[in-house]
């Protein structure tokens, strides 16, 4: 089983227990979302140490506006282990944020990615229009795929994103019993586009926890029930839906 979207650097997880937890419960593959380049170190560090965890490179919508170093960027999406750009996106949630900035470093990160060679794994809260109106403007550079990581805009927008190239994933909040939404969203999303992430620490099918890799399981589950389909058959889906879309993976 395999978690797409995951953060672990300062986040206070016990290490080696955490992880042993992890495996222990069949989460073979763990890709950790950096939001800044800080931790993309952290994660690139501990990827080297761990078989079946891999990082991701990119600087999160939050921390839009300051600079940070492109040639530590290229550094770190060259590394055997990384195998995305991301979190990079929009984030429209709370009151004051400069939407311009946002747009630009999200914009700029599209190009570094395709300069790399990656796919993206893409943050996008509040900002349907924008984030949609801006991988259009930008589809040239979207070649090598992207996730819309955490997928929470209805089965309505799920054909806009996809025709751009999108594979979507879902985590614990499909668990929830008044996410409908996310659960539509899940039933309507086409098997070959789905993806398993946690986004732990946050969001935990279990309201109040902290969130692990470890509880892909029961995503995987709700997932599967929510497409009539045995648990096998999605994980399956799942594991060829992460080799196409994340070809650096040795899954
Ligand atoms: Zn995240």
């Amino acid at each position: 089983m395999i978690d797409v979207h995951a953060h672990f650097a300062e986040e206070g997880y016990e290490f080696p227990a955490e992880w042993e937890k992890i495996e222990a419960a069949g989460v073979g593959t763990v890709i950790l979302a950096a939001d800044t380049l800080a931790h993309a170190k952290w994660h690139a560090e501990f990827a080297k140490t761990h078989n079946g965890c891999y990082f991701t490179v990119g600087v999160h919508p939050e921390f839009a506006g300051r600079p940070f170093s492109e040639e530590e960027f290229f550094a770190l999406a060259a590394e055997p282990k990384c195998v995305a750009v991301g979190e990079i996106g929009l984030d429209y949630h709370y009151p004051g944020i400069d939407k311009e900035a946002q747009r630009k470093l999200f914009a700029a990160q599209l190009v570094l990615a395709d300069r790399a060679g990656l796919p993206v794994q893409v943050h996008s809260r509040d900002a349907c229009a924008d984030t949609l109106a801006l991988l259009r403007e930008h589809r040239a550079l979207l070649s090598r795929g992207f996730l819309m990581h955490c997928y929470s805009y209805g089965a309505e927008n799920l054909s806009a994103f996809s025709e751009l190239g999108a594979y979507f994933s879902f985590g614990g909040v499909v668990c929830f019993k008044n996410a409908r939404r996310v659960a539509e969203s899940a039933e309507a999303c086409p098997l070959g586009r789905m993806l398993t992430e946690t986004d732990s620490p946050y969001l935990s099918p279990f309201r109040g926890e902290k969130n692990s890799p470890a509880n892909i399981p029961v995503i995987l589950q709700k997932l599967a029930a929510v497409k009539n389909l045995s648990a096998e058959e999605t994980e399956r889906a799942v594991s060829e839906n992460a080799a196409r879309l994340f070809p650096k993976l040795k899954l």
